[in-house]
């Protein structure tokens, strides 16, 4: 869907159009701000360098978490979801954010419902709830079964054609223009055919989504390359938490598969599937008290672990025995169909599974207003830090934490023009920046699916290190694929230097070197920036950001 934006205007070679607010994304997080903008007067330009309706959103299966008002079990409640997120997070999620995410999320998910999200119903006529790993209550909604982010972005979508939100596809957002005193006050763009072009706007909303691409198999589809991170720290902002890459337990597993693997929900063994081995064995017996169920850095690092002692050396899957779970086709209709076209039929055969990268934990630094240090620069969504998720994010809060705080933010960016706190984006000049250091993607997904996965250690991080700076060359960012590859390559240095300094194992961060958590030291975030000549450097420890 484009809609016409009225001052577009093309001006070979270079193009320009302005707003009030760019919001780069059309997922969860971009929508939902975009739309609440409007809403609130803003003049609104949604950028998305694919289709309108691709990102991450439409790919979520399992459903959103949230405690709605008599709906849930019995004492469950909002407080018990804040406990669990935290527990989950592994001691680096900032409770104040969480606690104001998840009490706002029954509200925002009404307001999906009301602007026509249809969530599946239960026997009773309420909502149908499930439980996923490190929940302690059945309250996870979904929809079409195993479609929720399908339901969730389709509504999106419909409500922002149906209100003409002008939405410019198959652009993508290269670098932010700066003024002198550093304030954002538009971005550089490509257009499909790589034609340079502004947009100017006082402010900017990062809702790029996550970096799934890093790695060889992840459950990401193609556009989640980290472009808003790396273009975030280019801007001078601040990250945390990126060493923190959650790997989902189960995606199908087929022998060599590359790129997005079709994921199979965690709700599936909410229903009673057990992961269990070549020879049958429970994988997670005497593992966890939720077994199963258990956090999901714990149920990853566990595969991995019986994967790399499997009996005749290393196993490259295993499995999850599903055939208990009734009506299987009509509950999990997408991971049926994919298990389907690779000859499984899970009523009778264990579906073959292994972890695959799958949800950014850390980011841009912002709060859940969405403000990042640096003025006019906004994120919400995958793509921003704000505390929710710690070391390790519980299932199913994500597309929770982007609608609460794509609508908070877009709040913020209202309150913000509203005071005059932002600046003339007629001062922001282009960014100097038109080489970026590029790793060719195929060695650097290969070398990061080697040595920073599940089960990290100093040596492997050195050599990865390495790889990336010996593979790296300066390159003209021209296109969409030099953008995105720029992105990953600046995004994988920040990673490994995050994760060679973290020497503990906490959430999706394990450390086959330091295996024990160690609180003392580590019970914090680390916050990452660019040096003045474009590398990635990490605070000062003493000075990094304190998680409670
Ligand atoms: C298979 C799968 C299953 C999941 N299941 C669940 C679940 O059950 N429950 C849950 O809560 N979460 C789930 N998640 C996570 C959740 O879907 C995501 O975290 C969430 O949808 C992210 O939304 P977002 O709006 O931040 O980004 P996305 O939906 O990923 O959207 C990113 C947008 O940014 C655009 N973009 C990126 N870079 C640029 C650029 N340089 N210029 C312009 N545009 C750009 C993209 O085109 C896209 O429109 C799942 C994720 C996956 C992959």
């Amino acid at each position: 869907m484009t809609t016409p934006v009225t001052d577009y205007q093309t001006k070979t070679p270079v193009w320009e159009a302005r707003a009030d607010l760019l919001v780069l994304g059309s997922g969860v997080a971009g929508l939902t701000a975009a739309l609440r903008a409007q809403e609130l007067g803003l003049r609104v330009l949604v950028v998305t360098k694919a289709a309108v309706g691709d990102g991450n959103t439409r790919w979520a299966q399992g459903g959103v978490a949230v405690v709605l008002d008599g709906e849930h079990d019995e004492g469950d409640s909002v407080d018990r979801h804040v406990e669990d997120t935290l527990v989950a997070g592994a001691g680096l999620c900032e409770p104040d954010a969480v606690r104001s995410i998840l009490h706002a999320g029954p509200r925002s998910v009404s307001w999906l419902r009301d602007v026509g999200a249809r969530f599946d119903p239960g026997a009773t006529g309420l909502l149908a709830r499930t439980r996923e790993g490190g929940h302690s209550a059945f309250r996870v909604i979904h929809a079409g079964g195993d479609a929720t982010g399908a339901e969730v972005e389709r509504t999106l979508v419909a409500e922002a054609t149906g209100r003409r939100l002008p939405v410019l596809e198959r652009h993508i957002a290269v670098d932010a223009l700066l003024t002198p005193l550093g304030a954002v006050g538009g971005v550089t763009v490509l257009d499909p055919n790589g034609v340079p072009g502004l947009l100017r706007a006082p402010a900017v909303l990062l809702a790029t989504g996550g970096l799934g691409q890093l790695y060889q198999a992840t459950s990401n589809p193609e556009i989640a390359t980290g472009d808003g991170l790396a273009l975030a720290l280019r801007a001078g902002a601040q990250a945390a938490d990126l060493e923190f890459v959650q790997f989902h337990p189960t995606v199908l597993y087929t022998p060599g598969a590359r790129g997005r693997c079709p994921l199979v929900t965690e709700a599936v063994r909410g229903e009673g599937a057990v992961l269990v081995d070549g020879a049958g064995a429970s994988v997670m017996r005497g593992v966890h008290p939720l077994g199963d169920l258990a956090p999901r850095d714990v149920v990853s690092a566990a595969i991995t672990r019986r994967m790399t002692t499997a009996p005749g050396g290393i196993d490259d899957h295993v499995f999850l025995d599903a055939t208990g779970v009734s009506s299987f086709a009509e509950r999990f209709p997408t991971v049926f169909a994919a298990c389907r076209a690779i000859g499984v039929d899970p009523a009778r055969d264990p579906i073959p599974v292994t972890p695959a990268a799958h949800f950014a934990c850390g980011g841009v630094v912002a709060g859940t207003d969405g403000r990042t240090g640096v003025t006019g620069l906004y994120a919400a969504g995958e793509v921003a830090r704000t505390g929710l998720h710690g070391a390790n994010r519980l299932a199913s809060n994500s597309l929770l934490e982007g609608l609460v705080t794509g609508a908070g933010t877009a709040e913020s960016v209202a309150a913000d023009l509203a005071a005059g706190l932002l600046a003339d984006p007629k001062q922001a000049r282009e960014p100097r920046l038109k080489t970026a250091p590029v790793a060719d993607r195929d060695g650097l997904q290969r070398a990061m699916s080697r040595y920073a996965a599940i089960g990290r250690d100093a040596d492997g991080l050195a050599v990865l290190g390495s790889v990336l700076d010996l593979s790296t060359q300066d390159r003209p960012l021209r296109t969409h694929r030099d953008v995105e590859d720029a992105a990953l390559t600046l995004v994988a240095q920040a990673l490994v230097a995050a994760a060679e300094r973290r020497t503990e194992s906490r959430g999706c961060h394990v450390r086959a070197d330091f295996p024990v958590r160690d609180d003392e030291t580590w019970q914090r975030s680390q916050l990452i920036r660019l040096s003045p000549s474009g590398q990635p450097v990490l605070a000062d420890p003493v000075a990094a950001m304190g998680a409670a």
